[in-house]
């Protein structure tokens, strides 16, 4: 069967936000656009999961703080509402055997460790406000910062082992990888990006301060609404020919011809795509030093949320594991109860490799040791296994380990020839985040129609 033949100004591959929000962009402009989604859906790591009488939890992305000025207007817009995550009561730390009630951001485990937390905090804000967003190879200690990993720098500043200990779960907890994974440029980067380590880390005030009624998914569904057959869904993009005339784009199905592409994936599954020709080898290493982290969101079901009776607000934290970071998820109006636990890096690795059953064992036993006999029987239990989706292969993003800044950085937005790079791990403000895909979504749109004016 010969493919379908298309013909449009623009292409975007992928229909996760960045995607449909260029090609919202680019409509409005007046030109014509075609997004290739290669799933059965739109919203790639948004993706709403029922649990019954209509209520919905996230498997992908879910909160926005404060300051993400982007993700909040456009809720707004949609007319998609908010409302804050459960915070009311005490938090729990497991710690090294001992469970720590408290109250406020930090837990009350030793004088010591928290002195030498907050003086590395301090000083990882300083360094951060340092990186230039759009260039962070240029901070003035550029070499220095790419050339070492978070771990090294741990344990080269941090004096207590408690704190260190404190720094890799929120390490694991923000990158979905190991503080010997991550390059501290980029650490520092992505900081000043959300504007400082709370903002990142909290609560209230922070990152994980409020949720979208009826699950973040319903952001990209009532884009791909508006943008209606501009959206063509089960169309992985194979190849990308380029030349001084335009691009092609050929899926399984089609060849789409127009004056330009936006690639709005995640970069380490844009080097899966084949270029003809070849992009310049700059962008194409780039591509080969950008892993996705590794991140599995479980969520078990309550009848009820019957931590709240006990006081407890539902987050936690257990330097045990295999849960580390837990969360009170549940919808609105407190019905269901659904405690939300991410396994990171390590954790999400050896236990991908399990058996569903086993894993989910394993997670409703660590809830069971935080929130007593009753969180041992949940009536319902999800998780997504992010690392095995074909169209992601991992998840919360893209990070750059050591020396990827320094030497790869400066490809990670610029086109080559018509093509056009979005997705969050391309933003300058909330990079990794919905707020980031969105501005990715906005200067990759104004880039192709600056190209085309
Ligand atoms: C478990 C989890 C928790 C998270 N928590 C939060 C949070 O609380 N708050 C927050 O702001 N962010 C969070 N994030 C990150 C947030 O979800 C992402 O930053 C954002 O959704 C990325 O959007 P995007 O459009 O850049 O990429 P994606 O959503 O990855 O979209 C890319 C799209 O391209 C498609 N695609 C891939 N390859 C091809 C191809 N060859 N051809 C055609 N289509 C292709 C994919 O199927 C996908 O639909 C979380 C992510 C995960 C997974």
């Amino acid at each position: 069967m010969s493919p379908r033949r298309s013909t449009v100004d623009a292409a975007v591959v992928g229909a996760g936000l960045a995607g449909l929000i260029t090609a919202r962009e680019l409509r409005r402009a007046g030109r014509s656009v075609l997004v290739l989604e290669a799933r059965d859906r739109v919203g790639g790591r948004l993706l709403n999961a029922d649990i019954g009488d209509g209520k919905v939890v996230e498997v992908g992305g879910q909160w926005a703080g404060p300051t993400q000025a982007r993700v909040l207007a456009l809720a707004r817009e949609l007319r998609i509402d908010t409302f804050p995550t459960h915070t009311d009561g005490e938090n729990l730390i497991e710690w090294r055997s001992r469970l720590v009630r408290y109250r406020g951001p930090l837990p009350r485990i030793n004088a010591a460790v928290l002195l030498d937390v907050g003086q590395a905090q301090a000083r990882i804000d300083r360094m951060a406000r340092r990186v230039p967003l759009d260039a962070p190879w240029l901070a003035p200690k550029a070499e220095l910062w790419d050339g070492q990993t978070v771990e090294s720098w741990l344990r080269h500043n941090v004096a207590t082992a408690g704190a260190r200990d404190l720094f890799r779960i929120a390490v694991e907890a923000v990158w979905a990888a190991d503080a010997a994974d991550v390059s501290l440029l980029h650490l520092l980067f992505y900081t000043h990006s959300a504007g400082g380590f709370d903002d990142l880390i909290g609560t209230d005030g922070g990152a994980q301060q409020d949720r979208f009624v009826g699950g973040s998914q319903l952001l990209a569904l009532r884009l791909a609404d508006e943008l209606g057959d501009a959206v063509a869904l089960e169309e992985p993009v194979r190849r990308i020919e380029h030349s001084d005339s335009g691009v092609r784009l050929v899926t399984d199905e089609r060849e789409v011809s127009a004056g330009a592409a936006v690639v709005a994936i995640p970069p380490a599954l844009c080097g899966r795509i084949v270029y003809d020709p070849p992009l310049p080898a700059i962008r194409d290493q780039l591509t080969q030093r950008m892993p996705q982290g590794t991140v599995i969101k479980c969520m078990a079901v309550y009848e009820r949320p019957f931590w709240r009776e006990a006081g407890l607000s539902g987050q936690a934290m257990s330097s045990h594991g295999p849960v580390k970071v837990m969360f009170d998820n549940s919808p609105p109006d407190g019905t269901p109860g659904v405690l939300l636990g991410f396994l990171e890096g390590r954790q999400a690795r050896v236990l991908g490799e399990w058996e569903p059953d086993a894993r989910r064992r394993a997670v409703v036993e660590c809830f069971r040791r935080l929130f007593g006999p009753e969180a041992a029987s949940p009536l319902d239990y999800v998780e997504r296994v992010w690392a095995q989706e074909e169209w992601t292969r991992g998840c919360y993003g893209c990070y750059m380990p050591p020396g990827g800044w320094v030497s790869y950085g400066r490809a990670l937005r610029a086109p080559v020839g018509h093509i056009h790079w979005a997705g969050a791990e391309t933003a300058t403000v909330w990079n990794g985040y919905m707020d980031g895909a969105i501005q990715s979504g906005e200067r990759a749109a104004a880039q192709v129609l600056d190209a085309m004016s």
